[in-house]
């Protein structure tokens, strides 16, 4: 059981260091903050629903920890969390959400219910503003409705309705790689598309995940272990070719981000075993000391910084390297035979 921390209003000594305010620009923001919420509840099973590409509604329901009433009266507002509570825990942060704001800015633009259960602590729902009792298991579901419904100006820029559909599908693949002990499921319009029972690794997880056309026995799961770091790769064999970039993808702790610099060691790794303009499967997934990197530089969290990244880039790419050359022998020792 984790241990319980009530939300509070960050002192602004601390909501000044957080890096520039959230965005919610379209609905796969909103999936990707709700999701974080309650993996960093501790959920086990998160079922994500959305319809019509979200603009109507996103719901995210977990078996997480779920909040006491008074939690919940104070989550909707700015810089609120349980997460951290001083300067020093940005240096060391643990947990996918820290900056107090995603409900905050989900709820200026939608209409936001939330309807939640925790141990010993009744059941409660904010609906408009308002808390009364309510009648939920152990957990939370968040229900955002009619997003930018009021904000002409920002919904002008959504796209149809299929396309929010798919960056929200997108994010939701994301977490299911980057958490493959949960159980995660998505809806779409009633219509159920994934369900990912909980996976004993990434490789199980990214191959129910991303559902390659190719056999299985095509797919290996590498590690590798540094000085605080260590991290598994999922790789496609040479046969396992694309046309981008699309399937090369970097989680640190959890979360996907867009580094060039690894995502260059990574195809460093890969060198000679693709043709030229083909790209590989590959799926990195870091676990790194929390004090070595940085997320807070970022407002949707999509770049990191290290503190040591020459140590990281080198390690992945002569795993990485050594896997495909690996691999290669087995290849030519079978031709052969
Ligand atoms: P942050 O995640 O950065 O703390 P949010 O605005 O996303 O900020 O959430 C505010 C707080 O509300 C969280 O710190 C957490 O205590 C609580 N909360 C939000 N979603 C959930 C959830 N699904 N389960 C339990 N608590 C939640
Ligand atoms: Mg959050």
């Amino acid at each position: 059981m984790m241990e319980y921390k009530p939300v509070r209003q960050l002192p602004p000594s601390v909501a000044r260091k957080i890096a520039a305010g959230e965005v919610i620009d379209r609905p796969s923001a909103v999936v990707r903050e709700l999701m974080d919420n309650a993996i960093d509840a501790g959920a086990t099973r998160i079922h994500v629903e959305i319809a019509n590409g979200g603009i109507d509604l996103i719901r995210v329901t977990d078996n997480g920890s779920g909040m006491t009433a008074e939690d919940l009266a104070l989550c909707t507002r700015t810089h609120t969390t349980s997460k951290i509570s001083e300067e020093t825990d940005l240096l060391r942060l643990s947990t996918l959400g820290f900056r107090g704001e995603a409900l905050s800015s989900i709820d200026a633009v939608s209409r936001l219910e939330i309807r939640t259960s925790r141990e010993n602590s009744g059941s409660w729902i904010l609906d408009l503003g308002n808390i009364r009792a309510g009648n939920h298991p152990i957990g939370t579901s968040v229900s955002v409705e009619g997003l930018f419904e009021n904000f002409p100006a920002r919904k002008q820029f959504l796209k149809r309705s299929s396309a929010e559909s798919s960056q929200c599908r997108q994010i939701f693949i994301e977490k299911a790689l980057a958490w493959p002990g949960l159980e995660f499921k998505f809806s779409v319009d009633g219509e159920t598309r994934f369900l990912l029972p909980p996976a004993a690794t990434y490789l199980e997880r990214t191959l129910a995940a991303l559902e390659p056309k190719e056999p299985d026995t095509l797919f290996s799961q590498i590690h590798g272990v540094g000085d605080r770091f260590t991290f598994s790769a999922v790789l496609g064999s040479p046969d396992v070719v694309r046309a981008d970039r699309r399937f090369e993808m970097i989680f640190i702790n959890g979360r996907r981000i867009m580094e060039y610099s690894l995502l260059q060691a990574l195809e460093y790794g890969c060198e000679g075993h693709f043709p030229n303009g083909s790209h590989p499967v590959a799926c990195l997934f870091i676990d790194i000391d929390p004090s070595l990197v940085d997320f807070n530089i970022h407002p949707a969290k999509r770049e990191a910084r290290f503190r040591d990244p020459g140590a990281l880039h080198h390690s992945v790419s002569s795993v990485v390297k050594d896997y495909y050359r690996r691999y290669a022998v087995r290849e030519l020792k079978r031709e052969e035979a």
